[in-house]
């Protein structure tokens, strides 16, 4: 679900640290002379993205070693079979 601005209802840009207001670009320079105050939403959803990501890379590379091994074994099998 997007964040909205506070003031105009467009998709927020930026929060603003240590709360849940979110601003659009506009309505922040509007209202924050200062924009080191303000965090970009964008730069904290990356953030979780690359968390995520790196927890899920490793198993991943695990279970594609084992599917090669099954399956090395399987043909193997089927060969001796319908000799
Ligand atoms: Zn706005």
């Amino acid at each position: 679900m997007p964040k909205k601005c506070i003031i105009c209802g467009e998709e927020a840009k930026y929060s603003i640290k240590g709360t849940r207001d979110h601003y659009c670009s506009e309505c922040a320079k509007e209202n924050f002379a200062d924009l080191s105050m303000l965090v970009e939403v964008e730069e904290m959803a990356k953030k979780v993205k690359d968390l995520v990501e790196r927890r899920t890379k490793a198993p991943q590379e695990e279970e594609l070693n084992l599917h090669e091994e099954d399956k090395e074994e399987t043909e193997s099998n089927d060969e001796s079979q319908t000799q």
